[in-house]
């Protein structure tokens, strides 16, 4: 791995980063609190939340097996997609590299930072190889970018590969594990000592329920997270998102058992699918939604949308012609969208 000053822009390495009120006087006692311009009355949310939402980070420790500092909270996965593009890419000079397809956010968040995004194609089976990726960067290359289970396809990429990428890279690798908690697949958190270079990325969005409060999670060397706090806003994680995340994590047991639930109505939804007469492949996955080949998505997702089911149409997406995404529902949603594709002539 090049050293983590050389990978980061010039700037960001220099930024001396603002000094909170409640930064200076850290670790101390304190009770009568005239230092932020708060107003003293309208109990609890008139304080500032805790910049670096320690309270919340030992709770996911416990949770995740990582510690403390390693771990980097955001307003959504967005935030920790968004972040390494600003402490790490010069926009104009610097490129990254990601799978494709995949999720989004990475080449929006690229285009938003004017850094050039390199797309290399999955093959047939949606998997990659690691020399494809490493063929494609250049010294200009900061970031390489998988997902797994991956997102549209479902699957996890072999172990094997996502290793041979972060060990043959000079620049960070970031594994976006959004789905792993569906996936039997193990965890590359566990792994993060042993690479320096590695980002993993969490959310709350998916397994535990929560996108409505925008929590996502990044987990690395404390010396990728003190930048990433560097260059954060200061309170990007509000009171209501850490207290309502704390809340959900004193009862993992409930996450495990909709985990148990939703994996059941996936095998029955993709064998369902499978024996609908319009759908031509149903494919392997690890996450919570599956890909299917229809004999013609769009007819058939706008024939969903007009009885107010709505489905991911993946047609115009590399590799996903005539593709739609399904998502794990209710077991009552999940008949429903079956009834409706049978009676689909
Ligand atoms: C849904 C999803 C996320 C979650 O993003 P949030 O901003 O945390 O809601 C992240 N990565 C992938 C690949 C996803 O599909």
């Amino acid at each position: 791995m090049k050293s983590l000053q050389e990978l980061t822009r010039p700037n960001i390495w220099n930024l001396a980063p603002y000094s909170s009120a409640r930064n200076e006087y850290a670790g101390r006692e304190a009770r009568v609190f005239l230092d932020a311009n708060e107003n003293p009355y309208n109990q609890p949310f008139n304080r500032y939340p805790d910049p670096l939402q320690l309270e919340l980070k030992a709770a996911i420790s416990k949770v995740k097996g990582v510690p403390a500092e390693n771990i980097f909270l955001g307003n959504g996965s967005d935030e920790a997609i968004d972040l390494p593009y600003r402490c790490f890419c010069e926009p104009g000079v610097d490129n990254v590299v990601a799978i494709e397809p995949t999720y989004g956010m990475y080449k929006v968040c690229a285009d938003i930072n004017n850094t050039e995004y390199r797309p290399v194609l999955l093959d047939d089976h949606y998997q990659i190889t690691a020399s494809q990726l490493l063929d494609a960067t250049d010294e200009h290359t900061k970031i390489i970018w998988l997902c797994t289970p991956n997102n549209p396809t479902g699957n996890c990429l072999k172990r094997d590969e996502v290793l041979k990428v972060i060990e043959g890279f000079e620049g960070i690798v970031i594994v976006d594990e959004a789905y792993s908690d569906f996936s039997a697949q193990k965890t590359l958190r566990s792994e993060l000592a042993k690479y320096p270079n590695l980002i993993v990325l969490n959310t709350m969005s998916k397994a535990w329920g929560c996108a409505a409060i925008r929590l996502g999670m990044a987990f690395a060397s404390k010396d990728i997270i003190d930048i990433f706090n560097k260059v954060k806003y200061p309170y990007n994680v509000n009171l209501l998102t850490q207290q309502q995340a704390l809340e959900a994590l004193k009862d993992p047991y409930e996450v495990d058992n909709w985990v148990k639930i939703l994996l059941q109505e996936r095998g029955r939804m993709m064998v369902a699918f499978s024996e609908l007469p319009i759908c031509e492949k149903v494919y392997p996955t690890d996450a919570n939604f599956f890909l299917a080949k229809m004999t013609d998505a769009n007819k058939i997702y706008n024939y969903l949308v007009d009885r107010g089911i709505i489905v991911r149409n993946r047609n115009r997406v590399q590799l996903c012609q005539n593709c739609l995404r399904i998502t794990i529902g209710t077991k009552t949603e999940n008949s429903e969208l079956i009834a409706a594709l049978r009676q689909y002539q």
